[in-house]
């Protein structure tokens, strides 16, 4: 199970945090502040994922760097091109002097999304906080353990803003009516099957077999997928991007800055309208949406409620259908 739960309130800036209910853990989307975001949840971050660094959705970074600084272990964050300069000017605005290199304290490996397919990946470390090169990766995959990926693609927002893709690994069972008795074989039989290995030979108390003729007793259980989609332009190029992403993804959590009657403004400034977010998500077939990220035009409770209610009505509706170049 993979959960994602929104950390910001409705006036706050948008941050949202995903858990695995078996691990410890936690992964971020977003530094926007986040009352709701607690200690331990930040000492236990293993990754950050940034879609771009405007204020609303960088400015809380001090305060996950506050607490992170005695872990003493790597933290990864990921981000658009010029990530990794914005992490070094979070450093360099305050002095060290007190911090000696040891042991204790945090670093971070930074992954430059430079392009789709293409990291580059730099460290920084106390107390100097030097951007370190340390490779370069062309990968789609940009994160990965053993119970889930992730994935991104890059959107014109003026700037490039990076749309994730959270998905838990399809896991494998085994049917109810297997006829042979249980053992050893069942955990390499699986692993045949992910690393496609049919010819593999398997010993099991009724004989010999070839993988293949075992994996018609398996059974596939499709994973998870979140989908985290912040600031973007209302194009045909951005939305086909998101549907190739997120293509039946589980949830959606997307912008919804503006309302459609403000559509002039959300062009200028290369945002989405809520019932543009709406018609993307249903587009793209997710089977929930969430949007969560309203333009502080927007003050009251009821307003802000006017705004998801469009991005839902447009999500539900038959109605007119985006343009996706
Ligand atoms: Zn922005
Ligand atoms: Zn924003």
């Amino acid at each position: 199970m993979l959960q994602a739960t929104v950390k910001s309130g409705f006036k706050e800036d948008v941050c949202v945090l995903i858990t695995l209910p078996t691990q410890r853990w936690t992964y971020l989307c977003d530094c926007g502040y986040a009352s709701a975001l607690s200690i331990r949840e930040i000492k236990n971050l293993q990754a950050i994922f940034i879609s771009h660094t405007h204020i609303d959705h960088f400015c809380n970074f001090d305060t996950i760097l506050r607490h992170q600084l005695p872990i003493g272990r790597k933290v990864l964050i990921f981000g658009p091109k010029g990530i990794a300069r914005n992490v070094q000017a979070k450093f360099l605005a305050y002095n060290w002097e007190n911090l000696t290199v040891d042991d204790k304290q945090v670093f971070y490996e930074i992954h430059e999304l430079q392009r789709e397919g293409y990291v580059k990946i730099y460290e920084i470390r106390s107390p100097a906080w030097e951007l370190v090169e340390v490779g370069e990766e062309e990968t789609d995959v940009i994160y990965q353990t053993d119970m889930f990926k992730v994935r991104f693609c890059l959107l014109k927002h003026g700037i490039d803003c990076a749309a994730y893709s959270f998905e838990l690994h399809p896991t494998l069972n085994l049917k109810a009516d297997l006829p042979y008795k249980r053992g050893q074989w069942i955990r390499e039989v699986k692993n045949a099957y992910r690393l496609n290995q049919p010819n593999q030979i398997l010993q099991l108390e009724e004989g010999t077999f070839k993988a293949s003729e075992l994996f018609p007793y398996l059974e596939e259980n499709r994973g998870i997928k979140i989908g985290y989609v912040m600031d973007h332009a209302p194009t045909p190029e951005n939305h086909a991007k998101v549907i190739q992403l997120l293509k039946g993804c589980d949830e959606l959590y997307i912008e919804a800055y503006y309302k459609h009657e403000d559509l002039e403004m959300a062009i200028h400034n290369q945002h989405s309208t809520a019932k543009f977010s709406g018609e993307l998500a249903r587009k793209v077939g997710a089977r929930r949406v969430f949007p969560i990220h309203f333009s502080r035009r927007y003050q009251t409770e009821e307003m802000i409620e006017e705004v998801v209610q469009e991005c839902l009505d447009a999500f539900e509706s038959e109605g007119e259908e985006l343009i996706v170049g």
